[in-house]
């Protein structure tokens, strides 16, 4: 039996990349907008030439444009696809419906994890300056403050990952994603996993998904 669609749905540091870094090992494409952009400008398509003039004269890729760019690189019959980072809107989610999924199987998945949990994490995150290694002041702390277990170089608190800026990030997501939902769950499509636990946890639940 065919796999579903996956539109997958999380806020900042929900580890939606390690999850869907996870789900193409199911035998996924993973499909990042961003990257097909950039692949349509150097084809040089018509469509390529299109959004290269939108961005050099800076403006946004307005919605159709991306659309047009999702249809031009996937075929639903063909495979199975993560929509990652889109829809970011709840037009964006009606025009992904209409226009690429239409009868197809696809399920929302959301990694459903407290926003306060997911602020202080991304507050209390520092980084490894030597090997990248991701510590947390709370649940993960270095032996010795301040330094890298692993190699001893210090550790660093990304300027983003104040308080503040942070908070105002999730608040976006927030007003973003609140309608998303609302709009998938009408629809019957929404899946909700607990992505509070662990990385493992979250992509069993995923997976019973898929494969159910
Ligand atoms: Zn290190």
């Amino acid at each position: 039996m065919a796999k579903p669609q996956i539109i997958l749905l999380g806020a900042p540091g929900s580890g939606k990349g390690t999850q869907a870094a996870k789900i193409v090992e199911l035998g996924y494409y993973h499909v990042s907008t961003g990257d097909l952009l950039r692949a349509e400008i150097k084809k040089a398509s018509n469509l390529g030439k299109k959004i290269q003039d939108l961005i050099g004269n800076g403006q946004l890729v307005d919605d159709q444009t991306v659309l047009d760019l999702l249809q031009a690189n996937i075929n639903l019959a063909k495979g199975e696809y993560i929509f990652d980072g889109f829809p970011r809107t709840e037009v964006q989610a009606t025009m992904l419906d209409k226009q690429i999924v239409k009868k197809a199987k696809a399920v929302a998945i959301y990694l459903d994890v407290s926003l306060d949990e997911l602020v202080s994490r991304i507050v209390n995150r520092r980084t490894c300056g030597g090997c990248n290694e991701i510590y947390n002041l709370i649940n993960k702390p270095p032996k010795k403050e301040g330094v890298c277990d692993l190699c001893g170089k210090g550790l660093v608190h990304r300027k983003d990952d104040n308080k503040e800026t942070v908070q105002n990030r999730m608040d976006v997501f927030k007003e973003q994603i609140d309608p998303i939902l609302a709009y998938y769950e009408t629809k019957g499509m929404l899946k909700k996993v607990d992505a509070s636990i662990n990385p493992d946890t979250t992509f069993k639940q995923i997976r019973k998904i898929v494969e159910s």
